[in-house]
């Protein structure tokens, strides 16, 4: 496995690879990997011939509140994990590689990017979709994968693909999870023991209103309100939102019907933790 700061270098890696009629997998992630990446990985191992990993901390998707500076670094473990789960290469540029000086163009994704994460975020889905669609174009990828955990995202960056005629297959990859059912997250280092052992509820919250689904409820606002009592009764848990969403436009329903996702996030102290639940009925 190779580890690159440049987008010149990556490029001729890659190229080398496409010559050799390899197929190439993509997983782009801000580093500070746990099973989460490595089953996004692993899963471009037995689908591609050559697996690229990009590692950035992307600022323009940070908030000026937010934590960019403190988000957890570890290119060492990162680069022996990717390697395990069968990364061929890693990107893992600097800010200056990939915004130089004089910048000025970026991607911007409407409607979709305005609810649910991108109501308490302005900004961060921009972010998220420049450097991704420079991500691309970089590692002109056959096929990129995208964690479920953020669904958002996932979809944001689906619209961006079709709406701009990129020419790749978007995999997303199923939420791992805590053995108690806690999301894995790299923000997760940051929960206190006790916040830790609380945030467990979001993910609890989410699996009882699946089992109210099951058994026939198709009242959206009941759902939200009830996700939204078991969370409160966490006096750590701060919530930001508890919306039930059409799983591909991401517009609010009333009723559950077709494809559905539950989507959440609160606070736990300063950490601001999601979880969704995609369901179809
Ligand atoms: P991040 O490093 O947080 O930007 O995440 C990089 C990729 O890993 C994104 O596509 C995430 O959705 C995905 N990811 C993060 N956590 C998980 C998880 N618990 N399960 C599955 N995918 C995840």
């Amino acid at each position: 496995m190779q580890i690159v700061t440049t987008i010149r270098e990556t490029r001729q890696i890659i190229h080398n690879a496409s010559r050799e009629g390899k197929t190439i997998g993509f997983v782009p992630t801000m580093g500070s990997l746990h099973e989460g990446h490595l089953s996004l990985i692993r899963r471009a191992k037995t689908e591609t011939g050559f697996v690229v990993v990009s590692i950035f901390v992307n600022p323009t998707q940070f908030g000026k509140d937010e934590d960019f500076e403190t988000y957890p670094r570890n290119l060492d473990r990162d680069a022996a994990l990717s390697e395990s789960a069968g990364a061929d290469l890693i990107f893992c540029p600097d800010a200056g590689e990939m915004y130089p000086k004089g910048f000025q163009t970026y991607v911007e994704v409407a409607e979709i990017t305005t609810g649910l994460c991108g109501a308490a975020r302005p900004g961060h889905f921009k972010g998220v979709t420049t450097v991704v669609a420079k991500l691309f174009n970089i590692v002109k990828p056959h096929k990129a994968y995208f964690g479920q955990k953020d669904a958002q995202q996932a979809a944001v960056i689906e619209h961006m693909v079709r709406d701009l005629d990129m020419d790749l297959d978007i995999v997303r990859c199923p939420i791992v999870r805590e053995p108690d059912g806690l999301a894995m997250s790299s923000r997760n280092v940051y929960l206190s023991a006790r916040e830790r052992n609380a945030a467990v509820v979001l993910s609890q919250s989410l699996f009882q209103a699946e089992e109210m689904i099951r058994q026939g409820i198709r009242d959206a606002s009941e759902i939200r309100q009830y996700i939204a009592s078991v969370i409160q009764k966490e006096p750590l848990a701060q919530i930001g939102y508890v919306e039930v969403v059409n799983a591909v436009s991401l517009k609010k329903v009333d009723f559950i019907a077709g494809q559905i996702l539950i989507a959440l996030a609160a606070k736990f102290g300063n950490t601001n933790l999601i979880d969704n639940l995609c369901i179809e009925v």
